[in-house]
């Protein structure tokens, strides 16, 4: 009897000596359609979320928790997010309230720790109506009939909660990646013919999945995932291009890196929808071949560039499961563009003076593959044709058996006025005449 009393005493004691959740720490990523808003937590915790109106703000009720320090302020930037604050609840809870700028959808999720961090708490807010700005966007650009420009998304890997592979001096993944993507971004928007999207346009994390659709929304010609390397032999150095293989990965390396590289979602804080990922699978069966073709030209051309760089770690372009490369219609490539784990290398990543030569050489190989082989409907398929004295838009367009009507549309001319010496682009005939 005497040790039954013992071990009650004993067990409402540790419920009685309960410690609190402590909120460490918390961490806000602006994205242009969402923030992220992260809690840094000593366990997982007990929380409810509640959207209240008049001003606008988001309460999460926290369970048996304190804060250990002062709260970091949303930028004035932030889209969504005013500011943070928190009041003591029932004497043990916590009650932390966001302030907002407009009204969000809010969604919470726990993650468990990783090699970043410990314990966290997610609060997403989300805008509901951006997405149409997006489509309306490219709607935009592809004016009827008007030759288009080839488009080539550019996606900096991780961003925001997951920094990437961490060089020797502390150089984040995610900061070079991006610059490198920046720098790429002007180069080919530079190009007469090409029009680059930026997938990830700062310091924030997107879902792969986002990042793919985010591509196809811009009708996206190509794919690039841009990435710097990382190997615990700090001596492993060069630059390597991946596509996606249809069979597993092509090297046990080469399965290992997808692996980090997919972890990213995960580190993100994202879990993957079962059906999305049938789907996906049925899609990639039915039109991957085609792109995939296309993917390893492209990947085969970037490599030979890159080898006027620098060093390549591969000679041949290397295949692997990356889930960034599943686009099913869209050709799609993956540059590590050199290992940030090697101190030589680092600091290279670091200088502007690189990041020129390595767009230079990327930019040079895109051009050469799609003067090749330039998507039907845009600038780079297109032909030329100098007026000469004597003709005219009819003559012109019979002369290419073409109607008049479309040669003028092609050209976005509004009439038949047109004049010694000027340059029209001449559609092909598609109907096959
Ligand atoms: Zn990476």
């Amino acid at each position: 009897m005497r040790l039954v009393l013992f071990h009650l005493l004993l067990f409402s004691s540790i419920l009685g000596a309960a410690n609190p959740v402590i909120i460490e720490n918390v961490r806000v990523w602006a994205a242009p359609d969402s923030t992220r808003v992260v809690f840094d937590i000593s366990e997982p915790i007990d929380h409810q979320l509640i959207s209240l109106d008049s001003p606008y703000r988001t309460v999460i009720d926290l369970k048996n928790a304190r804060i250990s320090n002062e709260l970091t302020q949303p930028g004035h930037d932030d889209k969504f997010l005013q500011g943070i604050r928190t009041a003591t609840r029932n004497q043990t809870d916590l009650r932390v309230v966001l302030d907002l700028k407009k009204y969000v959808k809010h969604k919470s999720f726990q993650l468990k720790p990783n090699q970043y961090y410990g314990h966290r708490l997610v609060i997403d807010l989300l805008g509901g109506e951006l997405e149409e700005s997006v489509a309306i966007d490219t709607v935009e650009v592809t004016e009827k009939n008007r030759p288009r420009d080839v488009i080539i998304a550019l996606d900096a890997g991780h961003g925001g909660e997951d920094p990437g592979a961490i060089g020797p001096k502390g150089t984040y993944e995610k900061e070079v990646v991006l610059n490198i993507a920046k720098e790429l971004y002007g180069r080919i928007n530079n190009e007469r013919g090409m029009r680059a999207v930026m997938i990830r346009e700062g310091d924030y994390y997107m879902p792969l999945r986002k990042r793919i659709e985010k591509a196809r929304e811009h009708k996206a010609d190509l794919f690039i995932s841009i990435h710097a390397d990382a190997f615990r032999d700090s001596r492993v150095h060069g630059s390597s291009v991946y596509v996606l293989s249809q069979r597993g990965a092509s090297s046990e390396a080469a399965r290992w890196l997808a692996e980090t590289e997919n972890a990213s979602d995960l580190i993100g804080g994202v879990s993957l929808d079962i059906k999305d990922d049938v789907l996906a699978s049925v899609l990639l069966d039915l039109s991957q071949t085609a792109s995939l073709e296309a993917s390893i030209d492209i990947a085969d051309r970037v490599l030979k560039g890159l080898k006027n760089v620098g060093k390549v770690h591969k000679r041949t372009v290397q295949s692997a499961g990356f889930a960034v490369l599943k686009s099913p219609d869209i050709p799609s490539i993956l540059i590590e563009t050199a290992f940030i784990s090697n101190p030589e290398e680092e600091r290279k990543l670091k200088s502007k003076q690189h990041r020129v030569r390595l767009s230079n050489a990327i930019v040079t190989s895109l051009h050469g593959y799609f003067r090749d082989f330039a998507p039907e409907g845009t600038l780079l398929a297109s032909r030329k044709h100098i007026i000469t004295r004597g003709e005219t838009l009819s003559t012109i367009a019979q002369q290419y058996r073409i109607t008049t009507q479309s040669l003028r549309e092609y050209n976005g001319l509004k009439g038949d006025l047109v004049r010694v010496g000027q340059t029209l682009s001449i559609p092909y005939n598609t109907s096959g005449t």
